[in-house]
């Protein structure tokens, strides 16, 4: 078959590129390595900011969202035992962050892309990508369900596939440069069918390592550890993870419990940062986790997938209006943002974990002196409001 665009990856970047290009009258087909019940169950991120908020709307993709989908204003620091609340939005023009799970937006932008005709292809295996430095590349794939060979010829191919997508994988080597950093920490993600014992995020300074309490619905929360890099949850059974988690969340003068139940996920993340330049090659555009992975410090990894697909929407819907100039600058458009959320994700990985013990001492010190200057400047305030926010 032929189409305008293929598409690889039915995850947050890819759904919005389809999405947005059929509502822009381009012609493209999604291919999507899993079934339709795997991505629209995969829980992963869950904090979605206010100007990506605004696009969904603005694309009428934000009806169910905006009705199950709770806005946040402020998160609370907890440091020796006590906590301080930083009311973020007030510092930033009333915006707000939106607590709705990254598998329920997906499950709308797949009904959304399917509910108006869109072409999306599940349990494409072996995906290839062909002749990219031509006009005229394809991609080809096995449907699993039949077992039966595809090709779809097109005029560009997204990749939307994460970071280890087939997509990037194809560019010739030397043609992309490559940065890649490891934090030095691990992060051992906790999901517990377990109401939230808060209501705005909890970032926990412990000298056994940071602690999480993240939002995600009434019935589930997700919790994250600080652990040494090497460990593995294999050494975390599930009342290691409670007793650790209600230590270094606790709050030394204030009566507050931890509400645990089921855990349903628990995996070990190695903090890592990871970003490709430019942000393609010949008639291939990246975008979202194929580009640039960040930690999940912060919660920019979705929104920055978002981001970058209504860009690449926005610039092949001008190439078939006759304007090449958004294309030509898309990679170093989302290259800036992606940069400046990588840079306060760090400077948020510094601020929140120290090595845990005697050697973290200075570290841990360090982390007060900077969430002081936050508590008590309204600049340094103000700053980290934007940022956390994110930028219009
Ligand atoms: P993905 O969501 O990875 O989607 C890629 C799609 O491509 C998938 O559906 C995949 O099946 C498909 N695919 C892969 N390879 C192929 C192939 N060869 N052929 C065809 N299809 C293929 N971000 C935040 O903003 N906030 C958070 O709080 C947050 N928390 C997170 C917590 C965890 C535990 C994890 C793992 C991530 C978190 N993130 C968070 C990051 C966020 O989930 C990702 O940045 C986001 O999913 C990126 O979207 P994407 O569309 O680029 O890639």
């Amino acid at each position: 078959s032929a189409t305008k665009v293929a598409v690889i990856g039915a995850g947050p970047a890819g759904l919005i590129v389809a999405n947005l290009l059929r509502k822009a009258g381009v012609d493209c087909v999604v291919v999507e390595r899993h079934t339709r019940a795997y991505v629209e169950q995969r829980p992963r991120a869950g904090m979605i900011e206010h100007r990506v908020v605004e696009m969904l709307r603005r694309h009428g993709l934000a009806d169910r969202l905006d009705q199950m989908a709770d806005a946040h204003t402020s998160c609370e620091f907890r440091i020796d035992g006590r906590r301080h609340e930083i009311d973020y939005s007030a510092l930033y023009g009333g915006r707000r962050h939106y607590v709705y799970p990254q598998q329920e937006l997906v499950t709308d932008l797949v009904a959304a892309f399917l509910g108006t005709g869109g072409d999306l292809r599940f349990q494409a295996e072996g995906v290839r990508l062909h002749d990219l430095d031509t006009e005229r590349p394809s991609v080809t794939y096995t449907d699993a369900a039949t077992g039966r060979a595809a090709r779809i010829d097109c005029d560009f191919v997204a990749g939307c596939d994460g970071f280890h997508g087939v997509s990037r994988a194809s560019v010739p080597a030397g043609a992309l440069t490559e940065y890649s950093h490891h934090h030095g920490i691990n992060w051992l993600s906790v999901l517990a069918a377990a109401p939230p014992s808060t209501r705005s995020v909890i970032y926990a300074i412990h000298p056994d390592g940071f602690a999480g309490h993240m939002l995600r619905s009434s019935t589930v929360s997700r919790f994250y550890l600080q652990c040494p890099v090497g460990d593995s949850v294999d050494n975390w059974p599930d009342e290691r993870v409670w007793a650790e988690l209600r230590k270094r969340l606790a709050l030394r003068d204030e009566r507050w419990t931890l509400t645990e139940g089921p855990i349903t996920e628990k995996r070990m993340l190695d903090m890592r940062s990871f970003v490709v330049e430019p942000m393609g090659h010949g008639r291939l555009h990246l975008a979202g986790d194929a580009a640039h992975v960040i930690t999940p410090v912060g919660g920019k990894g979705m929104n920055l997938a978002l981001h970058d697909g209504e860009r690449l929407a926005e610039a092949l819907a001008a190439h078939y209006a006759g304007s090449d100039a958004l294309l030509g600058a898309y990679s170093e458009t989302c290259l800036r943002r992606v940069w400046r959320c990588q840079e306060f994700s760090r400077w948020m990985t510094e601020m929140l974990h120290a090595p845990a013990g005697e050697g973290g001492a200075f570290q841990r010190r360090l982390a007060v002196a900077r969430l002081e200057h936050i508590l008590s400047s309204p600049v340094a305030a103000a700053a980290f409001a934007e940022d956390y926010l994110g930028q219009d």
